[in-house]
């Protein structure tokens, strides 16, 4: 440490020199001007990615563990995903879904064969993922003549902000001030299965869980829960629908993150990596929750697009090869070796499974995640104590390494604040 902090910033090291046509400070104030404001973002202004760096507007350079927010799977720029983007772009990218074309059919068909499902809804995002999921449960409920279109989700779950995925997302402030939501969901607490057996019955025709936590603090679910919930759904006869829009596609180290506990729900959604940083949402189906759906029930003008399908037939081609896996669960190993090793006396827990990890702390994680930003790493929060790790899956070990330096010389300057101190 002689030299001062590890740093991934290193000035002057862009990939090739950006021509913006706007400075960083013109950015920021347009963005104040014309932007409806739902965002509170750092300074920073990125203009591309490579590999698992992005680039700023002065050239600075950052080691990228938040991948978009667990989207960039493959890094940025992957070679092999920009040509298949770029040869579909100049074939066809919108046709809408009134024509058949081949990419999507395509890509449901990698993702039945590699799943408990039979087949496919695409959509454009995990929330439309999750709508989607809903709307089947309920179709299935009332055409299989059951007696409830109850819904049920657990607290800490984040399932979307549109408003049937926000209505089984149980949060104060993103709910409140859009409130009515959707009727009938029942929120219970998560890991707890014998509030799951008083409450699951044959009013419910949903039970929506995701096997890992993401935005609720990187919180995995015990096996005995997903295994209960399983037996549960089964014997009343409501449908099990896991959320793995941001723990499944290999981020566990499985392809699926639901292959740890051995059960396989009734449906699964996806999204965020599944097409490489191009916006997708998938909703996987058994035959049995697809038989009810008719031509007409549901359907999106932008799904299901060839452009965005091919690229996720690079993204899932890559993703479910044994060896792309292998070097996850290696990677994961090196960083939560190097993560069990940091010193910090803030440090409570560390959790979640393969490369989406959650550091839980006993200060807030703001200022933590703005000094990494400052030295060059990028790290993600989930709630207010949780540093939130959700790497590119392609991630060597100098990346760890660099990452754990970094860290540690972060870690190193944490206060208390200063009401505890
Ligand atoms: N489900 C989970 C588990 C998520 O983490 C998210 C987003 O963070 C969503 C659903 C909503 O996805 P989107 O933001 O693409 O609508």
């Amino acid at each position: 440490m002689a030299e001062g902090p590890p740093s991934a910033c290193m000035p002057g090291t862009a990939i090739w020199p950006e021509e913006s046509d706007m400075t960083p400070d013109e950015v920021r104030m347009t963005e104040h001007r014309y932007l409806v404001p739902t965002y509170a973002r750092p300074d920073v202004v990125f203009t591309h990615g490579r590999g698992v760096h992005l680039y700023d507007a002065e050239g600075r350079a950052y080691l990228d563990f938040g991948a978009g927010i667990a989207v960039n799977a493959l890094g940025y720029s992957d070679p092999e995903w920009c040509q298949a983007v770029s040869d579909q772009a100049t074939k066809l990218v919108h046709v809408s879904n009134l024509y058949h074309s081949s990419p999507h059919v395509q890509l449901a068909q990698r993702l039945v064969e590699h799943s408990f499902a039979d087949r496919v809804f695409f959509g454009n995002s995990g929330s439309e993922a999750n709508e989607a999921a809903i709307k089947f449960a309920r179709a299935w409920a009332r055409r299989g003549g059951r007696a409830g279109t109850d819904v049920v989700a657990f607290e800490g779950g984040f399932h979307g902000r549109t408003l049937g995925s926000l209505s089984i997302t149980p949060r104060q402030k993103y709910q409140a001030p859009f409130e009515p939501l959707v009727p009938g969901v029942h929120i219970l607490p998560y890991n707890d299965l014998e509030a799951a057996r008083r409450a699951i019955d044959e009013r419910v025709c949903a039970v929506f869980v995701e096997p890992i936590q993401g935005e609720g603090g990187v919180r995995p679910a015990d096996k005995d829960f997903l295994l209960g919930l399983r037996s549960l759904c089964s014997e009343t006869g409501a449908l099990l629908v896991f959320d793995e829009i941001q723990c499944g596609l290999g981020r566990a180290g499985t392809l699926w993150a639901h292959e740890f506990y051995g059960v396989e729900p009734d449906m699964m959604t996806l999204a965020k990596p599944l097409a490489g940083g191009l916006p997708i949402g998938a909703t996987l189906v058994t035959e049995e929750v697809a038989r009810v759906i008719h031509v007409g029930d549901h359907g999106s003008t932008f799904g299901a697009g060839p452009l965005v399908c091919r690229a996720a037939q690079v993204v899932f081609d890559r993703i479910s090869r044994p060896a792309f896996l292998e070097n996850v669960v290696e990677q994961a190993d090196n960083l939560w070796r190097g993560l069990q090793e940091l010193e910090s006396k803030h440090l409570l827990e560390i959790r979640g499974r393969g490369l989406m990890i959650g550091l839980e702390f006993d200060v807030p994680m703001g200022p933590l995640v703005d000094s990494l930003l400052q030295s060059g790493l990028i790290g993600l929060t989930a709630g207010e104590n949780v540093l939130r790790l959700t790497p590119p899956l392609v991630i060597e070990k100098e990346h760890v390494d660099l990452a754990i330096d970094i860290l540690n010389s972060a870690l190193s300057g944490l206060e208390r604040p200063a009401r505890e101190a």
